[in-house]
C-alpha cells in the first residue's frame, strides 16, 4: 500500500526571503522503504567504513535542566535516539548541569518524563555534575603544564584585551602568572575564598586565533550557588566548553551531535580533548546540524520561561506551548511528533518549518485512533414538531469508519436537539448544503429533517428552528427512505441527555509567523491576545465518563481530548486541532 503525504516547509530562497515550498511524497510502509541517509548518517557510515566498530557507536541527548523540553529538543531527541535505534547503539540521557543559578531538579524530572513519553529509552542517565572532580583534576593538570592560568581582570577588561574578529588580542596582566601562583589561586577559588567575578580560570591558547573562542577561553568561574545534586560541595563551576567534550569522552560517546551555533566551538572541543584523550580510548566527534524553528511560536527555553513568568500561559504545560508537555496535554501523540520530526528530517541550514505540518501529522494519526462522537460547540435548538413528546430512541452509532473493531455505541434521539448555529440559515444559496428553511438534511446516525420555520428574539437572532422529520428515514433501518440521499449531514445532540463541558479552543500563541525574526521588535510584542477561547459545549452522553487524556474526534469539528483540569463535576476538553487543515490555503498563498 502506498500513502501520499502532502507537506510543506518554510525555506529561504536565494534572496533570503521566506517561501513556502510544498511537496507531495509517496511513501511505502516503513519496512519496504529504504530511506535516503541524512548527512549525519553519512558521516557515521563513513566512520564505520573507516574502521569504527558498530559496537563503538554511542550517542547522547544532552539537555540543560533549566526548563522544559520543546519541539526543537524533540528533533534532537528523534535524531539521537533514532540513530541509536538504527545502529543498535546505546544513547545516554545526559544532563548538562553546570549552572546551578538556572537549573532545578523539577526540570530534570520533567525532561525524563518527556523523553519517556516520546517512546525512547536511554541507556545511562548521566550528569555533567558527576564529572566535577575529573574536570577539576584535568584543569589542575593544565595549570601544571602551563596551559591554564587564573585571570583576575574585570570582564570588561578581559573583553577589551581579547581583541576583535579583525584585530588580535593582547596578553592580559595575569597571563604569565607562575604555575605555583595559579595552583594556589585555583585551589583557593575552589575553597570558596573569593567572591564571584574576582577570578576565573582561563585556558592559555592563542590570543591571535581567528576564532575568538580560542583566545584564552574561560574554563571555570566562581559561583556561590547550591547545586541540585552536589549541593554546596563546589563553588566553582566549569564552563560548557570545558565540560561537554570531556563528558562525551568519559561516557565514550562516539558522535556528539549539536546545533549549528556550536560549529565555532568545535575547534575548542577538539583542543580540550587533545589535552586528555588517551590513544586506546575512543575520541568523540562533535558534528552540527541546523536548529529546528517552528512558525508562530518560539523554541527557546529562556523565551518560553518568559511566557510562563509573565502569565501569558498557565505554565510550561499550557496546551498552547510548543513544549512536549504542552503538546501532550493538548492531545498530541508521541507518534505524531516523531513522524513530524521524521518528515522534516535534519538540515545543514536553518529554516522555519510551518506549524501546520505538525498539525497535519497529528490529524493523520488521530484520524486512525480516535472514536467519533458528537458534540455541539455553538448550540441552536431544533424542535421536531412531529416527533412524540417524551420519547427517546437510542440510535446505533459507529465509533469509527476507519476501524470497525472500535465497535458501536448508542446515542439518544428526541424531540429537542442542538445543532450548530452555523449549520442553519433562513435563506441560502444552492451551495449551502446545511439546513435552511424548506430544505432537508440528515442528522448523523438518525433521521432526515426538514426546516419549517424559526423563531427569533427581539434583536433578530434565531433562537429555535422548528422542523419535521421523516419517521421512515432512520439510518440503518433498511427502508427505502433510510437510503435516500440528501446533500447535507449534520451532527447534533439531544438536549435532555446532553452533557455540558468546558471546551478550550486554541489559536496560535503568536500572531506573527516568525516572532523571533524581527531585529527591531521583541518577540513578546507578537503574543496573540486571543489564543484561548473558553466555551460551554454540549456533548453526547457517552462522554460523561470520559477519562483525562482520552482523545476523540468531535464529528465535523476536530480532535479533542480531556484536559487534566477535569474534575468529577467539571469536564474540560481541549481542541487538539481542527478537522480540516489550513494547508490548502497556505499552499495557495505560497
Ligand atoms: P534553549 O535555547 O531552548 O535552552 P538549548 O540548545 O540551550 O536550547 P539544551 O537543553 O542545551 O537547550 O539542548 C539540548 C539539546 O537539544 C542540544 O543538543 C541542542 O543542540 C538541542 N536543541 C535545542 N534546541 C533545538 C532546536 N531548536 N532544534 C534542534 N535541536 C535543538
Ligand atoms: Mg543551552
Amino acid at each position: 500500500m502506498k500513502q501520499v503525504f502532502l507537506y510543506g516547509v518554510w525555506i529561504r530562497n536565494c534572496a533570503e526571503q521566506p517561501i513556502f515550498a510544498t511537496f507531495a511524497r509517496y511513501t511505502k510502509p516503513m519496512e519496504e522503504s529504504k530511506k535516503a541517509l541524512n548527512f549525519i548518517e553519512h558521516i557515521i557510515e563513513e566512520d564505520l567504513a573507516d574502521g569504527y566498530a558498530k559496537s563503538q557507536l554511542r550517542f547522547r541527548f544532552p539537555p540543560e535542566p533549566n526548563g522544559y523540553l520543546h519541539l526543537g529538543h524533540a528533533s534532537s531527541i528523534c535524531l539521537n535516539f533514532g540513530l541509536g535505534e538504527k545502529y543498535g547503539a546505546p544513547v545516554n540521557l545526559r544532563f548538562d548541569d553546570t549552572n546551578p543559578a538556572k537549573e532545578e531538579k523539577a526540570y530534570v524530572d520533567a525532561i525524563k518524563r518527556d523523553v519517556e513519553w516520546m517512546g525512547f529509552h536511554w541507556d545511562k542517565e548521566c550528569y555533567a555534575s558527576d564529572y566535577f572532580q575529573e574536570l577539576y583534576d584535568w584543569a589542575v593538570m593544565l595549570i601544571k603544564q602551563g596551559k591554564a592560568y587564573v585571570d583576575s581582570q574585570s570582564s570588561e577588561d578581559m573583553a577589551k584585551q581579547k581583541g576583535t574578529p579583525t584585530e588580535p588580542g593582547v596578553p592580559g596582566p595575569y597571563r604569565d602568572r607562575s604555575v605555583e601562583e595559579n595552583l594556589d589561586l585555583f585551589l583557593r577559588m575552589k575553597n570558596g575564598e573569593f567572591e564571584e567575578g574576582k577570578h576565573v580560570l582561563r585556558a592559555k591558547i592563542d590570543l591571535a586565533s581567528p576564532n575568538m573562542l580560542m583566545r584564552d577561553p574561560i574554563l571555570y568561574r566562581v559561583l556561590h550557588k547550591a547545586h541540585h545534586r552536589t549541593n554546596t560541595d563546589w563553588c566553582i563551576y566549569p564552563m560548557y566548553d570545558w565540560t561537554h567534550g570531556q563528558s562525551d569522552y568519559l561516557e565514550q560517546v562516539s558522535h556528539s551531535l549539536c546545533t549549528l551555533e556550536f560549529l565555532p566551538h568545535r575547534e575548542l572541543y577538539d583542543w580540550c580533548l587533545d589535552q586528555l584523550v588517551s590513544k586506546d580510548r575512543l575520541r568523540p566527534k562533535q558534528r552540527e546540524f541546523a536548529r529546528r524553528n517552528l512558525s508562530h511560536t518560539v523554541v527557546s527555553k529562556r523565551k518560553l520561561l518568559q511566557l510562563v513568568e509573565g502569565g501569558h500561559v498557565t505554565g510550561w504545560d499550557d496546551p498552547r506551548m510548543p513544549t512536549i508537555s504542552g503538546l501532550r496535554r493538548r492531545g498530541y501523540t508521541p507518534e505524531s511528533i516523531r513522524n513530524f520530526a521524521d518528515t522534516v528530517g535534519i538540515a545543514k541550514r536553518e529554516n522555519l518549518v510551518d506549524v501546520s505540518l505538525l498539525e497535519f501529522h497529528v490529524r493523520e494519526h488521530l484520524n486512525k485512533i480516535t472514536p467519533r462522537v458528537m458534540a455541539v460547540l455553538n448550540p441552536l435548538k431544533v424542535v421536531i414538531t412531529n416527533y412524540p413528546e417524551g420519547q427517546v430512541e437510542w440510535l446505533d452509532a459507529e465509533n469509527s469508519p476507519e476501524d470497525e473493531s472500535m465497535g458501536t455505541r448508542k446515542v439518544p434521539f428526541s424531540r429537542e436537539l442542538y445543532i450548530e448555529k452555523e449549520d442553519f440559515r433562513e435563506e441560502a444559496n444552492r451551495k449551502f448544503f446545511r439546513l435552511k428553511l424548506g430544505g432537508e438534511v440528515r442528522l448523523k446516525n438518525g433521521y432526515i429533517i426538514k426546516a419549517e420555520s424559526c423563531t427569533k428574539d427581539t434583536d433578530g437572532s434565531i433562537i429555535e428552528v422548528r422542523c419535521t422529520y421523516d419517521p421512515k428515514s432512520r439510518s440503518g433501518s433498511g427502508t427505502e427512505e433510510s437510503l435516500r440521499k440528501v446533500k447535507g449531514t449534520l451532527h447534533w445532540v439531544s438536549v435532555a441527555q446532553a452533557v455540558e463541558a468546558e471546551v478550550r479552543l486554541y489559536d496560535r500563541l503568536f500572531s506573527d509567523e516568525n516572532p523571533d525574526g524581527h531585529k527591531e521588535r521583541d518577540f513578546m510584542e507578537f503574543v496573540n491576545p486571543n489564543s484561548l477561547l473558553v466555551i460551554t459545549a454540549y456533548l453526547e452522553p457517552s462522554l460523561k465518563e470520559a477519562k483525562v487524556g482520552a482523545r476523540y474526534q468531535f464529528q465535523r469539528l476536530g480532535y479533542f481530548n480531556v484536559d487534566t483540569d477535569t474534575t468529577g463535576d467539571n469536564l474540560v476538553f481541549n481542541r487538539t486541532v481542527t478537522l480540516r487543515d489550513t494547508w490548502a490555503k497556505i499552499q495557495q498563498k505560497g
